[in-house]
């Protein structure tokens, strides 16, 4: 059985084992993995995600007595809530906030939620930072939208799902995640406008010119993430104040140089640098990707990476590790992706050599010692849908 079929048996098997009879359809929504824009988002600037061949399956059916019941295979007990709960962000807690809060945010819209059983299976890794949680968010949202027959077109969803997990969850989250898992298509990257949320599939078949992206999941635990992000995103609001923007996507890059001269603490001056050619690498890259040159973005993810190692100042050994063997190994281009602190590394890879690449960064890890990472191949893939 292939790994897709494989994860809507078991939200089929779940749901039997829990509520008996046959759920009334499956719906799925993948992770993502960001292939160039890193603490871009938050600036008002760019990012280029792609959803990933990851999925998570709900297997739902409605509930006459119009509350809600979900179970996940990540624990046994399923968790149970009716519109009181629903509707105060707080009152639902752990993991299935998430599907409250899809239920709080359709509500709060004016939408007539069903009620419904939901049994959630995933492929999607919890916390690395490939989006288990917008992939859970998204599958949800799909489910109960076509289950009440609800009037929400699908460029409507992310936006929903975003406000999901900031609302009621409580996370602080942009829109580039829920986008992705919504909106990407296979052999596309999604470009995102993160001041106007305009979106663009761009091309980006890998599989056709013999590429793959390998994902690294660095295994290394995240060391004060939230903390230091929260001092980055703070960081780039005031070097934005001082410099007289609305945000740091203000500063054009033949602008930089004047601006940093106007910034008299050396850190803040690096952490605009990261910002401002950050994003001019996410316009290159589309640039590239337009034009069918995909070998040719390498670079740019390496300038990405070392612009984050030095400049923004968020890598971890154990990261710059997978980078610097997967580009030893023969990688065209490879970087942090994500928040850092840990999480995943991503190297643009012939499809044929992703095994030795993945190997030689293994290698690398027990040299120094490191838990040894888990390595995957991707290709972009299809966003939240109905499985049958
Ligand atoms: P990431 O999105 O990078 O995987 P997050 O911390 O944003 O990490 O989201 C992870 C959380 O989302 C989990 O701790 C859990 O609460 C919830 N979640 C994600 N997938 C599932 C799932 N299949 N079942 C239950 N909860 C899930
Ligand atoms: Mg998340």
């Amino acid at each position: 059985m292939s790994a897709a079929a494989d994860v809507a048996a078991r939200a089929t098997a779940g749901f039997r084992q829990r509520y008996g009879g046959e759920p009334a359809g499956r719906w799925a929504a993948p992770g993502r993995v960001n292939l160039i824009g890193e603490h871009t988002d938050y600036n008002d600037g760019f990012v280029l995600p792609f959803a990933l061949p990851l999925r998570t399956v709900v297997a739902a059916a409605v509930a006459d007595d119009g509350r809600w019941s979900v179970w996940s295979e990540l624990d046994d007990e399923p968790v149970e809530f009716g519109p009181a709960e629903a509707d105060e962000p707080g009152r639902v807690d752990g993991w299935a906030a998430y599907v409250a809060g899809v239920v709080w945010a359709l509500r709060a819209a004016g939408h007539a939620v069903p009620g419904a059983r939901l049994a959630i299976a995933s492929d999607v890794p919890v916390g690395s930072g490939l989006s288990s949680s917008a992939a859970i968010e998204a599958a949800v949202l799909a489910a109960l939208v076509e289950l009440g027959g609800l009037d929400l077109p699908a460029d409507r969803w992310p936006r929903l799902a975003q406000r999901a997990e900031n609302d009621y969850v409580g996370a602080p989250t942009g829109i580039m995640d829920q986008s992705a898992v919504i909106r990407g298509r296979p052999g596309h990257a999604l470009f995102l406008d993160c001041r106007t949320e305009a979106v663009e599939l761009i091309p980006f078949d890998l599989g056709a010119a013999g590429l793959a992206v390998l994902v690294i999941d660095s295994h290394a635990p995240h060391r004060h993430a939230d903390g230091e992000y929260a001092a980055r995103r703070k960081s780039c609001e005031r070097a934005a104040k001082a410099l007289g923007v609305a945000a740091l996507r203000d500063v054009a890059t033949g602008d930089l140089e004047a601006a940093l001269a106007r910034l008299d603490d050396a850190e803040t001056r690096r952490r605009v640098r990261h910002v401002v050619t950050e994003d001019q690498r996410v316009l290159d890259t589309v640039e590239l990707l337009r034009a069918g040159r995909i070998r040719d973005i390498g670079p740019l993810l390496t300038a990405s990476h070392a612009s984050m190692r030095d400049d923004f100042e968020i890598t971890v050994p154990e990261i710059d590790t997978a980078v610097e063997a997967a580009l030893a190994a023969g990688a065209y281009g490879a970087r942090m992706t994500g928040g850092g602190f840990g999480g995943c590394v991503l190297a643009l890879v012939d499809a044929d050599a992703a095994d030795a690449v993945a190997a030689a960064v293994a290698a690398a890890y027990a040299d120094r010692g490191f838990t040894a990472p888990g390595t995957r191949t991707v290709l972009p893939a299809g966003g939240a849908t109905r499985l049958d």
